[in-house]
């Protein structure tokens, strides 16, 4: 914290950029667990009707929410619909236990289990649990407990904000969210993000009482009772936040930026076909990356054939002629499902993650790319395993679905077999990337810089070691663009250095002309790189 003559300013991290000006309102929920306990049964009852009420509630969010937000909630649907942890938590009550002590020990285990995980991913999924718990608790006590009325714009400060408190605001005034703890990984954060919230996290403490609040999601600071001179200072720099923007989403509609004469391609990132509603998607130059295990986090178990192949024809319909690459499902690692992925590994990062577990899991590799094989004479499908090691791990891939295009044939259903790229973001792929007869690559920034630098993706504790711009990892980037360049192979980039800023000029320098970047950041790169082009520098 820094004292000024009239005003605190207090500095944390930044989780969504953007600018917030009003009121501060501070919506921690009491999860004290006081309430005047009744006899067993009407325990039992009670808690039945809160957990009913809950599940209703989050569904009701889900439906209003959509897309992303949806998904983020049926974390919660999971959860309620646990019978071992639902059942415990009844023969607690069973034993004599109030319905809200119940509840709310057997919760605040399972939030001491998620925190305690080094996972940075891991340890944000408590602030989910932690508002199923306050929800459940609130709706015990007859809906009290879920905070105060938010005015419209108010700076909303908690010391975390669980995804359905923030879905519960009304943001269409503006305002911004500032928060004690949390993560800029936490699915909060991808909420603010995608709905251009500023957000900065990790503040520290701040005071209870309200107060004018100026909170810069750029500068990662938070400002209560500014000072004159704070509060023009905020205006000058919102104000040029502004005017960036608005030239960015302008030059969206020009051609895209050249590079030395080079046509820079830029495509998207996706996880849904529910993300090609971002109103920046449409001019992108096509899908560079669709990241389909996120189909498998819907809810309902593995999706079957015919949900892949309505996902995949419509973002194929989407695109018309452009290019869509489709990536097979990469679960593992960070990314673990139920009944998929492989429980107890020592270092699930280095583990039987992507291809390696698809090869593993034949019978559920084959619906994926049936739906795929079925979805390739709809449009300009391109095919993508990611974690790719060595030559005959993509031969095996190529062989299986060849196998399954000539039985989907052989069954009379239209199928083809598309082109097949890989992903390289493995260094052993990079350093040997010509042993691969792939027909593109694209290479995976976030994996190979962790794995390049030994750092873990998801530690927090290592986030100045992980540097993208190390020149190793920008080696191995020069690399594969100048086999791409050599042997007339496409190669883009679509990890998230694409869509840093910083990173351009390293990535058009090592040669990239192909990059994929979430919707929201297509407007700012083509910016950038036409500033960098006609010889200007970084803003
Ligand atoms: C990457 O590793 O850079 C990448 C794009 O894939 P993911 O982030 O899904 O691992
Ligand atoms: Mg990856």
């Amino acid at each position: 914290m820094q004292g000024s003559a009239t005003g605190l300013a207090y500095r944390g991290r930044t989780a969504s950029i953007g600018f917030a000006r009003g009121p501060l309102v501070r919506v921690d929920a009491s999860t004290t667990c006081e309430r005047v306990a009744g006899t067993l049964v009407e325990e039992a009852l009670a808690l039945r009707k809160a957990i009913d009420l809950a599940s209703g509630q989050i569904a009701e969010l889900a439906a209003i929410a959509g897309g992303e937000a949806a998904q983020i909630l049926e974390f919660q649907v999971a959860l309620l619909e646990d019978q071992d942890l639902i059942e415990a938590i009844f023969s607690s009550i069973g034993e004599g236990n109030g319905a809200d002590v119940a509840w709310c020990s057997a919760l605040d285990a399972q939030i001491g289990d998620y925190n305690s995980a080094e996972d940075e991913y891991l340890k944000a999924r408590s602030s989910d649990l932690a508002d199923l718990r306050d929800r459940v608790i609130a709706n015990l006590r007859g809906g009290e407990g879920r905070g105060p009325e938010i005015p419209g714009g108010s700076v909303v400060c908690a010391d975390d904000l669980p995804p359905s408190r923030f879905l519960e605001i009304d943001w269409s005034a503006g305002g911004g969210l500032a928060l004690l703890r949390g993560s800029p990984t936490s699915h909060v954060a991808m909420l603010a993000r995608a709905r251009g919230i500023p957000m900065v996290v990790q503040l520290g403490a701040i005071p209870q009482v309200g107060a004018t609040a100026l909170l810069d999601g750029e500068g990662a600071t938070l400002e209560l009772d500014p000072s004159a001179e704070q509060l023009r200072l905020f205006e000058q720099r919102r104000e040029i936040h502004r005017k960036s923007r608005a030239s960015a989403r302008a030059i969206l509609r020009r051609p895209t930026a050249s590079w030395r004469g080079e046509r820079i391609k830029l495509l998207i990132n996706i996880q849904r076909v529910e993300d090609l509603d971002h109103a920046d998607a449409q001019y992108a130059d096509g899908i560079g990356l669709m990241r389909t295990e996120f189909l498998l986090a819907e809810r309902g178990g593995l999706p079957d054939e015919e949900t892949q192949y309505r996902a995949y024809d419509a973002v194929l319909r989407w695109a018309d002629r452009r290019p869509v690459t489709i990536r097979t499902f990469d679960a593992g690692g960070d990314k673990p499902v139920p009944g998929f992925t492989i429980d107890g590994e020592a270092n699930p990062f280095l583990g039987v993650r992507g291809l390696r577990l698809c090869l593993a899991r034949p019978e559920i590799f084959t619906v994926q790319l049936r739906a795929l094989a079925r979805a390739a004479v709809r449009g300009n499908l391109r095919v993508m395993f990611p974690m790719v090691t060595a030559p005959d791990e993509l031969e095996a891939g190529r062989k299986l679905f060849a196998d399954i295009v000539q039985s989907l044939q052989a069954e009379r259903i239209a199928a083809m077999l598309p082109e097949l790229g890989i992903m390289v973001e493995v260094p052993a792929a990079a350093l040997a990337i010509a042993t691969f007869k792939a027909a593109f690559f694209s290479i995976g920034s976030n994996d190979l810089a962790q794995y390049v630098l030994a750092c873990d993706r998801s530690n927090g504790a290592l986030a100045p070691l992980m540097d993208s711009l190390h020149p190793a990892v920008l080696e191995l980037i020069a690399r594969t663009a100048e086999h791409g360049r050599r042997t007339g192979t496409s190669v883009s980039l679509c990890g998230d250095m694409a869509g840093e800023e910083r990173c351009l000029p390293a990535l058009l320098n090592c040669g990239l002309r192909q990059l994929s970047v979430n919707a929201s950041s297509l407007a700012q790169i083509k910016h950038t790189i036409d500033r960098l082009s006609s010889g200007g520098g970084l803003g």
